[in-house]
C-alpha cells in the first residue's frame, strides 16, 4: 500500500528527485476545483495565479475534464503528422474561425517555446531572411532559440551562446520610458525599433516578435498606436509580426485574443498556456500563404497536437464563448478600478496596470517613485514578502514576476467570482499593510 502523502513528504521527494523549483511560490497541490487549491493536508488556497496564467476555464472545469476523459478512450496517440485524427483537425478549423482573419493555418506543438521556436522557423523560411527583433524585457521561453529572444539577463545567465541574429528594442514600458517620461508609449517610442535595425542588424529581417500585454516583464500594455507603428516598421523592412499570445491568448485579456484590442492583425500568432486549460498543448497560425512555406516534413512534432489536449483545447474554446471571457472582460475592469486605489493608499505600490485578468502592480520602495525611471533597488524583498504573506496569512496564491521581480500577477482563472476577486484585494491590502 501506498504511504499517505503529507506536503513535507512530497516536498522531500522533490529535494530528492526533482531538479530545483521555485520555492518562493510553492504551494503542494493534491488536487483544485474552479479558483480553489488544496494541499496534502487539506489546506484551501484561493488561486489567483491560475498555474502561471493556464487554467483560464477553472480548475477542473467539467467540460474539458468530460472531453479529454472521451478522447482518451477513444485515441491517445498516433503522432498527429502521420495519423490525422479528428480533435486536430476541428481544432485546426476553430482556431482559423477564432483568431484574426487572415490566420488560417497551424502547426501543433506542447509548449509556448516550441510555438515560439516553431514561429521563428516559419517566419526564417517564408522571408528568406534570418534576423529577428524582441522586446527588451520580454519573455518567449527557455529552449536555446526562445531564450535568444527572451529580453533580460536573468534567464540567460551560464546558459549562453544561445542562437544568433537577434537583436533586441524598447519595450512600451511608459512607467519607466526615458522616451514619453510615464505618458503612454505611443508611435514615437516605437521608432525606437527603426533605430535597433539601423544599428543592430544587417537589416536581413525575418520577423519582429512582440508579446501584445507582456506578461513576464510585469504586466505591460502598449497602446494601439506604439503595436500598429511596430507592425508597421517591421513590414517596411519585409519582415513579419509575430504575436506571442501564449500568455495573453484564449480570453486572458477580456478579448479572445490581446491583439485584437490593439487592431493588429499579426503575421504569426502564438499559443499555448490558455489553449487546453492545462493539458500540454501550443500553437502557431499563420496566414496559407505563409504557412505553406514550410514543405512536409520541415517542422514536426511526436507529441504535438496530442488528440486528448486537442480535444481538451475545443472544450475549453467552446466553455470560454460561453460567456468566460466577458466574464474576464468585466471582471477585470471592475479589479482594475480597484487596484488604481491602492496607488493612493500605499507608498509601495508604484504602478497598477494591466487589461483584463492580466492586472499587475509594480511595488517600488517608497521614495523611489516620482519621476520615473528609477529602478527598484536589486535586492527590493518587497514582492516576495507579500506574496508569502498573502500565502501564509490568507491562503491566497499570487503570482510574483516583472523584470525587476517586483510586480505582483492577478492572472486568476477567468472563471472567478467577484466576491473571490474582492477577497483577494482584501487579502493583498493586508499585506501591502504589513510590508509597508
Ligand atoms: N511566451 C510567453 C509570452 C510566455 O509568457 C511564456 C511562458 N511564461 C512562453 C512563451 C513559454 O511558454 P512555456 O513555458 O510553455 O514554454
Amino acid at each position: 500500500m501506498q504511504e499517505q502523502k503529507t506536503n513535507r513528504s512530497v516536498e522531500a521527494a522533490y529535494d530528492d528527485h526533482v531538479m530545483p523549483i521555485w520555492k518562493s511560490l510553492n504551494v503542494p497541490v493534491k488536487r483544485a476545483s474552479g479558483c480553489t487549491l488544496e494541499d496534502f493536508e487539506g489546506n484551501e488556497y484561493l488561486d489567483v495565479f491560475s498555474g502561471i496564467s493556464v487554467t483560464n476555464v477553472g480548475h477542473g472545469n467539467e467540460a474539458v475534464v468530460e472531453a479529454a476523459t472521451a478522447q482518451l478512450e477513444e485515441f491517445v496517440h498516433g503522432c498527429s503528422y502521420v495519423h490525422p485524427s479528428e480533435p486536430v483537425a476541428d481544432l485546426a478549423e476553430t482556431i482559423a474561425d477564432i483568431t484574426p482573419a487572415n490566420l488560417e493555418k497551424s502547426f501543433f506543438c506542447n509548449s509556448g517555446t516550441e510555438a515560439v521556436e516553431g514561429a521563428i522557423k516559419l517566419a526564417r523560411k517564408y522571408t528568406g531572411s534570418k534576423e529577428v527583433i524582441a522586446l527588451e524585457m520580454g519573455f518567449h521561453g527557455r529552449t536555446l532559440g526562445s531564450l535568444a529572444l527572451t529580453g533580460n539577463k536573468a534567464y540567460k545567465q551560464g546558459m549562453a551562446p544561445t542562437i544568433n541574429d537577434v537583436a533586441h528594442t524598447a519595450p512600451p514600458y511608459a512607467y519607466r520610458c526615458p522616451r514619453c517620461n510615464g505618458t503612454r508609449c505611443g508611435a514615437s517610442c516605437a521608432d525606437e525599433l527603426e533605430r535597433v535595425i539601423g544599428s543592430h542588424t544587417s537589416g536581413d529581417l525575418a520577423a519582429v516578435i512582440v508579446e501584445p500585454v507582456m506578461g513576464e516583464a510585469g504586466i505591460i500594455a502598449p497602446s494601439e498606436a506604439w503595436l500598429k507603428r511596430v507592425q508597421e516598421i517591421a513590414h517596411n523592412h519585409g519582415a513579419l509580426l509575430i504575436a506571442d499570445e501564449v500568455q495573453t491568448g484564449y480570453g486572458r485579456t477580456g478579448k479572445l485574443f490581446a491583439s485584437s484590442h490593439f487592431d493588429v492583425e499579426p503575421d504569426i500568432l502564438t499559443q499555448a498556456k490558455g489553449i487546453a486549460n492545462g493539458l500540454p498543448l501550443g500553437a502557431f497560425t499563420a496566414s496559407k500563404e505563409i504557412a505553406d512555406a514550410f514543405e512536409a516534413g520541415d517542422h514536426l512534432s511526436t507529441f504535438g497536437g496530442n488528440p486528448v489536449a486537442c480535444a481538451a483545447a475545443l472544450a475549453t474554446i467552446d466553455e470560454l464563448q460561453g460567456g468566460i471571457v466577458e466574464n474576464a472582460r468585466q471582471n477585470g475592469e471592475w479589479l482594475a478600478s480597484k487596484l488604481e486605489t491602492l496607488e493612493k493608499d500605499y507608498d509601495v505600490v508604484g504602478e497598477t496596470r494591466g487589461l483584463g485578468l492580466m492586472q499587475g502592480i509594480e511595488l517600488v520602495e517608497p521614495g523611489t517613485t516620482g519621476p520615473q525611471n528609477i529602478a527598484p533597488r536589486p535586492d527590493s524583498e518587497l514582492a516576495s514578502a507579500v506574496s508569502k504573506h498573502l500565502r501564509e496569512e490568507s491562503n491566497v496564491v499570487m503570482g510574483v514576476g516583472g523584470y525587476y521581480k517586483n510586480v505582483m500577477r492577478f492572472q486568476p482563472p477567468l472563471t472567478i467570482s467577484r466576491t473571490q476577486l474582492g477577497d483577494a484585494v482584501e487579502a493583498l491590502q493586508t499585506a501591502l499593510e504589513s510590508v509597508s
